[in-house]
């Protein structure tokens, strides 16, 4: 059996709300990312016994660094395994918002009783995980692309694809703290793997035909930041501009004239400086404002799982 939590899309702007999913083996479950807070994680992992009848959760994996995927791997058993992409691991060892997130996502979200926990076996290409007769295969795109440390869980027999935060269905893709060159350069490697059933990081499940309009929308928003003059956001021209007018926004669904974040312009400074974020204190007026824009932070509190194959 593999599941899929689907965080539902409102009209609202939302943050920290993500889309794991658990296979069910033979000998025991493998879960594929965990949430932000406490309350989410222990829904999910609640979801997933009931409906595996309890089986153990022998290994988890981490799609990238953020800690809406993340942040509640120390509520998994300890027995547990986890597994992630070195880069990922490094990144979850400096993240400062789980100690202190900065008061720009306000009201801070209640993490509730979550502590650091990072991946126990990290790996730099790719590794085949095997749960009973199901093959899980984990690859990383070669570079950097949403984050330093992307992974995808591929399952060729079952033909479902947890693609992380390198696919966001319905919602405009981030690319704050990985490569816009990489997130070009891996629409092809994205778009590989003949899945059937594909559960994006954030939005509802995919289908494979539904696959090329969501890659050529990633490519859409990617090649306009790329276009984005650097002091864009300052000015209010140019790529920024543009967008208001395409009427997309980060982490919102595309719409009549929700207003553009500003991760095209953090993308492309980036590339420019090379700079790697970020310690809370490396926030600035443009992050303010990016929150500013996309609204309060907003935990939805779905419940059960949904089964992607049984
Ligand atoms: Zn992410």
């Amino acid at each position: 059996m593999v599941l899929a939590r689907c965080a539902p899309i409102g009209q609202e702007p939302f943050w920290w709300v993500n889309n794991a999913g658990a296979v069910a083996g033979d000998d025991g479950v493998v879960i594929v990312d965990t949430c932000a807070t406490e309350q989410r994680t222990r829904r999910f992992l609640e979801a997933v016994a009931e409906a595996t009848r309890d089986a153990p959760v022998r290994m988890a994996v981490n799609t990238h660094q953020h800690g809406d995927h993340a942040y509640g791997n120390s509520l998994l058993p300890d027995h547990t395994v986890i597994f992630g992409h070195e880069a990922m691991r490094d990144a979850q060892l400096a993240d400062p918002l789980i100690d202190g997130c900065p008061p720009i996502w306000t009201p801070v979200p209640d993490w509730g009783n979550v502590t650091r926990r990072v991946p126990a076996v990290a790996f730099r290409s790719e590794l085949t995980l095997h749960s009973g007769r199901r093959r899980i295969e984990l690859r990383h795109p070669g570079h950097a692309a949403h984050t330093a440390g992307d992974v995808v869980a591929r399952l060729p027999e079952e033909r479902v694809l947890f693609a992380g935060d390198l696919l966001f269905n319905g919602l405009t893709p981030m690319v704050l703290m990985g490569s816009l060159e990489g997130a070009l350069k891996s629409l092809d490697w994205r778009a590989g793997f003949q899945a059937e059933h594909v559960v994006p990081g954030h939005g509802p499940l995919a289908g494979r035909s539904d696959l090329p309009e969501i890659l050529a929308r990633h490519e859409q928003v990617c090649r306009r930041a790329r276009w984005c003059p650097p002091d864009g956001m300052q000015a209010g021209i140019g790529g920024h501009e543009a967008s208001l007018q395409q009427g997309t926004g980060m982490m919102r669904r595309p719409g009549p004239a929700p207003p553009w974040g500003r991760a095209p312009h953090r993308a492309r400074r980036r590339i420019q400086t090379g700079t790697r974020l970020y310690p809370a204190s490396a926030w600035t007026a443009q992050e303010h404002e990016c929150v500013e824009i996309h609204g309060i932070i907003r935990l939805i509190q779905p419940s059960g799982v949904t089964t992607v194959v049984p």
